[in-house]
C-alpha cells in the first residue's frame, strides 16, 4: 500500500489505487435500485457500505471513496426522499472517514454529475450550489481530498472544481467521455483535462464509462496534454472501437435482454477478467499515470490483481492464486496421480 501522507504526497511517492463501482456491486446484491441508482444502502443498510469499504481496502484500495455517488439534490427528489439529502450525505461521508482512519487509507469526499447541469445561468448556479453543499459536508467530515467524477460537461466539472478549489483540499476530477469522444460540450478528452488542470485541479483524467481498450488511448493524450497526475479508472467490460462505451455494448448471443441493451443489468458476458485489470494497470503505469483504480462492475478480485501488478501485497494477496496446489491441474507431489492423468477430460 502507498501509505505516507495526504494524497499529493502519495501521488508524488507512486500510484494511488482507488476502488469505485459500488453502484454497480450494491445493484447485484440487492441493496441499490437499477434506473434511480441512488444510493439509499447509506441509510438502510450502513454496515454493508463500510464492510464494502473494507474488502476493497482489504483487496489494495489506498482510498475510502465516500458512498455519495448519486446522492445529491436532484437524484433525492427524483425517489422523494429529498428531505433526507444531509443525513445520506454526512452520513456516507463518516463511514468512509471511519474505514479510513482505522486502516490508514485516504478519506475521499465525492461529487458527480448533478443531470441538471445546462449550458445557462440559471443551470451554473443551481449546480454551484448543489456542490457547494456537498463540499461543505465533506469539509466538516474531515476528508482528505475531493473527487469529481463522471462529468461529460467540462464547464460542469469546472463548477465541481471551483467548488472543491475553494474549500482548500486537494481535486481530483475524472470526466466520463461516451461514444462521442469529446466532452458534451465540444472538447477532446485531453483538451478538457487541460483546461481543467490550467483551473487549478490537482488530478485529472477519466473514469467509468469507457473499459480498458479504449480508454487508454484518450489516457495517452491526456498524459501528453497535462503536467500534472493523470486518473485512469475504466469501467471492467471489454468495449471496442465499434461499441467503446459500455452503453453502447451490444450482445447478439442474447434475444432475452430488456430493451435490447446489455447496460446497465446484462453486461456479464462482457466482463474483463483480472488479468486484464493487470494489463492496464502495467501499461497506465508505463504512462506515470498514477491514480488508478476501476469503476462500474469492478470486484475486490480487480483491485487486488491491480496492487498486484504494481508490485504489491495487499492481505488479500494471501489468497492470490496458487494452482500448484489445485487437485487436478496442480504440480505438488502429495497430490494424486490419477486426478492428474484425469486432467485431459475436464
Ligand atoms: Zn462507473
Amino acid at each position: 500500500m502507498n501509505t505516507q501522507g495526504g494524497l499529493l504526497e502519495r501521488l508524488a511517492n507512486g500510484p494511488v489505487i482507488c476502488a469505485e463501482g459500488y453502484l454497480f456491486e450494491f445493484e447485484r446484491r440487492g441493496y441499490l435500485q437499477a434506473g434511480p441508482y441512488v444510493p439509499e444502502i447509506v441509510l438502510e443498510h450502513p454496515e454493508m457500505v463500510a464492510g464494502l469499504h473494507r474488502e476493497f481496502v482489504h483487496a489494495g484500495s489506498d482510498v475510502v471513496e465516500a458512498f455519495t455517488y448519486y446522492a445529491h439534490r436532484e437524484k433525492l427528489r427524483l425517489i422523494g426522499r429529498e428531505n433526507e439529502l444531509e443525513r445520506i450525505n454526512r452520513d456516507a461521508l463518516e463511514i468512509a472517514a471511519t474505514v479510513a482512519r482505522e486502516t490508514g487509507t485516504l478519506a475521499a469526499g465525492n461529487l458527480s454529475n448533478t443531470n441538471v447541469f445546462a449550458p445557462d445561468d440559471e443551470s451554473r448556479r443551481l449546480v454551484r450550489s448543489m456542490f457547494d453543499e456537498q463540499v461543505q459536508w465533506i469539509v466538516d467530515a474531515g476528508m482528505d481530498f475531493v473527487v469529481a467524477e463522471t462529468l461529460s460537461y467540462v464547464e460542469e466539472a469546472e463548477l465541481a472544481l471551483a467548488s472543491i478549489t475553494e474549500s482548500g483540499l486537494p481535486a481530483v476530477i475524472t470526466l466520463a467521455i461516451h461514444r462521442d469522444p469529446h466532452t458534451r460540450d465540444g472538447f477532446t478528452a485531453a483538451q478538457a483535462c487541460a483546461r481543467l488542470a490550467d483551473a487549478g485541479a490537482d488530478v485529472v483524467g477519466l473514469n467509468c464509462i469507457r473499459g480498458p481498450q479504449t480508454m487508454m488511448p484518450m489516457i495517452r493524450e491526456i498524459r501528453d496534454a497535462v503536467d500534472c497526475h493523470v486518473a485512469a479508472l475504466p469501467v471492467p467490460y471489454r468495449t471496442t472501437d465499434a461499441e467503446p462505451s459500455f452503453q453502447a455494448l451490444t450482445d447478439p448471443g442474447c434475444d432475452c435482454l430488456p430493451d435490447d441493451r446489455p447496460f446497465p443489468t446484462a453486461l456479464d458476458p462482457f466482463l474483463c477478467n483480472r488479468y486484464e485489470i493487470a494489463e492496464f494497470t502495467r501499461e497506465a503505469t508505463l504512462l506515470d499515470v498514477r491514480y488508478l483504480g476501476v469503476c462500474c462492475g469492478a470486484g475486490p478480485h480487480m483491485i487486488r490483481s491491480m496492487a498486484e501488478a504494481l508490485g504489491r501485497t495487499p492481505p488479500a494477496s494471501r489468497y492470490s492464486p496458487d494452482m500448484s496446489r489445485h487437485a487436478y491441474l496442480g504440480s505438488d507431489p502429495s497430490l494424486k496421480a490419477h486426478n492428474q492423468a484425469y486432467v485431459r477430460e475436464l
